[in-house]
């Protein structure tokens, strides 16, 4: 059994009053492990240690900074095969997802980070004639937090501490409790990174309990979260009335508008993948499929054709697509959704059910069929609300307008995908859609330093390249006389 431990200064160690949470393997249902299960008491504790670090953290050179950043991420890198199999276990996606996604963009983030610290540029505003110059000087904000949730664990984590990091802040990080092992494992190498103790301290337990310590903290002066617009909701409804800087990635319920001149297979192929990927559980999955009418049925029947054939897999197996859910309340999560979504009258095309366990190993394991429905209007609450698991709806659209309205009958912002030929009608399209993100024949494609976020319930603030660090710096003008 592991026993997984907080990071508070140099120390590893319990929770003071010494609770622990169960750790479940969700391919099995099994408990694997325990997790410390903190408080108040080990957030404080936390906030001591990061202030004490923060004067010569903050002071210490860019490069010096960036070399821990560095070393960490090659830590990552000489461990990537344990850390793909803890983060396969812990969450149920696919080990090749967790070997081929996961581990190498958290190295890329500490990498990119140490990288963008380096060149992050500061302004000057010089007017012509001058007698004054202002320049603006980039402060790191002191302690903040980073709360980040179970869908990518340690990718997610690490793309909140290395900006907090890079740009001088001491940090209280805190996992999903669902998802805490690889958080885990890399609080072992923190200190042989070289980072200095109390610069980053990771606290582990519930969210109402020590992420909410974390985040009505009166000395914690930032909040990076990224999870549900729920969450989001009460965060905000915290941390705002104490004036912290807040960054919000939220939920997504997020369209793939297909039009009959697109690259069908190439459409086809990808939204299977955006739509199931680690069984539905990114939140920049697509889950609304909008298909122009005159290839909707061709293109529903192609897909059926291919997503019936899928089934979730023991996710330890190499080739294995589709995984477990990530626990059983989720699992009842989304049946729930698939069950309210047959009420509405929303006919159900293949999948919608709990599916079958794939091996002995797995009996115990929360697997769902991918799903797919149709004839379920933009108003239904399978179109409205968040599953974050593997069902998706289709839906016929006659005009580009119209594919744009339904685009945007959603309370969420998050990303969208368009699929056409045209450049001119995509890019009508992107300018037209409600997101932060537009993908145009193609899906998850990253560059680290584009803007990163959502719009309407999907969140506030972007993340990414300057984005991050502007938020975690605070940016003070100063104006010099030079007459
Ligand atoms: P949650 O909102 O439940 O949790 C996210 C994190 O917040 C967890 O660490 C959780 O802890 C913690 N938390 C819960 N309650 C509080 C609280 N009162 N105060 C402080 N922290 C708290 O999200 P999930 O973990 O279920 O993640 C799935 C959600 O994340 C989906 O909605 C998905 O769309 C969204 N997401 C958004 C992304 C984006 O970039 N926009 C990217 C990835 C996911 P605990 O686990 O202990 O409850």
């Amino acid at each position: 059994m592991l026993q997984l431990l907080n990071l508070i200064g140099s120390e590893l160690k319990p929770a003071n009053d010494g609770e622990w949470l169960d750790q479940i393997e969700p391919a099995t249902g099994e408990i694997t492990g325990r997790l410390p299960r903190s408080k108040a008491s080990d957030v404080d504790q936390a906030y001591a240690a990061a202030a004490q670090a923060f004067p010569t953290w903050s002071t210490t050179p860019v490069e010096g900074r960036a070399a821990c950043l560095r070393k960490l991420a090659q830590l990552i890198s000489h461990n990537s095969a344990q850390l793909a199999e803890a983060e396969s276990r812990d969450n149920g996606k696919p080990i090749s997802l967790a070997q081929s996604v996961d581990i190498p963009r958290a190295e890329q983030n500490l990498a990119f980070f140490a990288s963008a610290i380096e060149q992050f540029p500061s302004e000057a505003h010089i007017p012509a004639g001058p007698s004054h110059i202002n320049y603006t000087h980039r402060k790191p904000i002191g302690v903040v937090g980073c709360i980040s949730p179970w869908n990518l664990p340690l990718y997610l984590f690490t793309w909140k501490i290395a900006p907090a990091l890079a740009a001088g802040n001491c940090v209280i990080a805190k996992p999903s409790e669902i998802t805490p092992v690889t958080a885990w494992m890399l609080s072992q190498w923190v200190l042989e990174a070289g980072f200095p103790p109390g610069v980053l301290n990771i606290v582990h337990g519930l969210g109402p309990e020590v992420g909410q310590a974390i985040v009505s903290h009166p000395s914690i002066k930032a909040i990076s979260f990224t999870g549900g617009t729920v969450t989001g909701a009460h965060i905000a409804r915290t941390a705002g009335p104490m004036f912290k800087k807040m960054s919000l990635e939220l939920g997504g319920k997020n369209p793939a508008i297909i039009f009959a001149d697109c690259d069908f297979e190439k459409a086809l192929q990808t939204t299977i993948r955006s739509s199931f990927a680690n069984q539905g559980q990114i939140c920049l999955c697509s889950s609304r499929i909008l298909i122009e009418d005159s290839i909707y049925d061709r293109f529903r029947d192609a897909l059926i054709e291919k997503v019936g054939r899928m089934q979730p897999n023991d996710p330890m197996i190499p080739g294995t697509k589709m995984g477990a859910v990530v626990s059983l309340a989720h699992r009842d999560k989304i049946m729930e959704h698939i069950q309210s979504a047959q009420a509405e009258g929303a006919t159900l095309l293949c999948g919608g059910s709990i599916a079958d366990a794939p091996n002995a190993r797995c009996e115990g394991g929360y697997f769902v069929q991918p799903t797919v429905f149709e004839d379920a209007g933009p108003e239904c609450r399978i179109n409205q609300e968040e599953v974050f698991g593997p069902v998706i709806t289709l839906q016929r659209f006659h005009t580009e307008n119209e594919a744009v309205q339904l685009a945007n009958s959603s309370p969420f912002g998050l990303a969208c995908t368009i699929w056409t030929q045209h450049i001119g009608k995509a890019h009508r399209v992107a300018a037209g859609v409600e997101s932060g993100i537009a993908w145009i024949n193609c899906w998850l494609v990253r560059d680290l330093r584009t803007p990163f976020g959502g719009v309407k319930d999907s969140g506030v603030g972007r993340e990414g390249g300057w984005n991050a660090l502007q938020f975690f710096t605070e940016p003070q003008n100063v104006c010099v006389s030079i007459t």
